[in-house]
């Protein structure tokens, strides 16, 4: 656990399988919790010790390493997709697909609130809003506390090759997501990913832009090969490299 300011806490798992990076980031009044790891180790305790108020899960996308320890909080909510919220019943019940959870975690959480991309998210004396950056997946959001300037990317963006090779990855939604963060953020925010070292250099945003236009015009040679059953193309540049679906 390291202390990025004195209400928001890195919760890494060095040790996982995954080497996830989950956040806490607390207001006055509430806390959030984005992402609860892969369940390998509990989170209960030490997320208990580091706040006093309420706390609320946000997933950062609805892959395994990502959503384990469902059954050790109570309130969860997730950006008002309408696909989303079309998946949950009246009450609230949201089942993952198996390709979401691994076995050993729990399928099925409830969501307790819908937050709009961009709407404000009062924290006490602490606001954040939750943005729609599909690319990675569809539903993929970050946290973005614009008071603090930090953005929370998820696996969107972290110091590791980044995956677009998955179901529901999607290049041309990645590099719009990418562009945004660039032209509304920009290099004063602080980036976090949610994997190995959490702090990203901007600079990284505007390297995989001109990734994407180097595999765009066929100027990058990929890298072909399988990775966990699925075929993938490797495109690297400056020190950044992307997997994705053979293009
Ligand atoms: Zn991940």
């Amino acid at each position: 656990m390291e202390k990025v300011d004195c209400a928001t806490y890195i919760i890494a798992e060095p040790q996982g399988s995954q080497y996830n990076v989950n956040f806490l980031i607390a207001g006055n009044e509430r806390a959030v919790l984005f992402d609860t790891g892969l369940g390998e180790a509990s989170l209960y305790h030490l997320v208990d010790s580091l706040t006093n108020v309420p706390v609320t899960v946000v997933f950062s996308h609805f892959h395994f390493d990502h959503v384990g320890n469902t059954q050790e909080f109570d309130q969860h909510a997730f950006i008002d997709l309408e696909y989303l919220h079309e998946r949950a019943d009246a009450g609230g019940n949201f089942e993952f697909t198996f390709q979401e959870v691994l076995a050993s975690s729990p399928s099925e959480v409830v969501v307790n609130e819908w937050w709009g991309d961009g709407q404000a998210i009062d924290l006490g004396e602490r606001t954040i809003s939750l943005w729609n950056i599909p690319g990675h997946t569809p539903e993929s959001v970050a946290i973005v506390d614009s008071d603090r300037k930090y953005f929370f990317a998820g696996d969107f963006m972290y110091n590791g090759t980044l995956y677009a090779f998955l179901p529901g990855n999607d290049l041309p939604a990645y590099e719009a997501s990418t562009e945004r963060i660039i032209q509304e953020l920009g290099s004063e925010y602080t980036y976090f990913g949610a994997h190995s070292s959490p702090r990203v250099e901007f600079n990284k945003f505007e390297t995989l832009i001109d990734l994407f236009a180097c595999i765009e015009d066929g100027s990058c040679t990929p890298t072909a090969f399988n990775a966990f059953g699925y075929p993938v193309s490797s495109y690297s540049l400056n020190g950044l490299t992307i997997w994705t679906e053979p293009q």
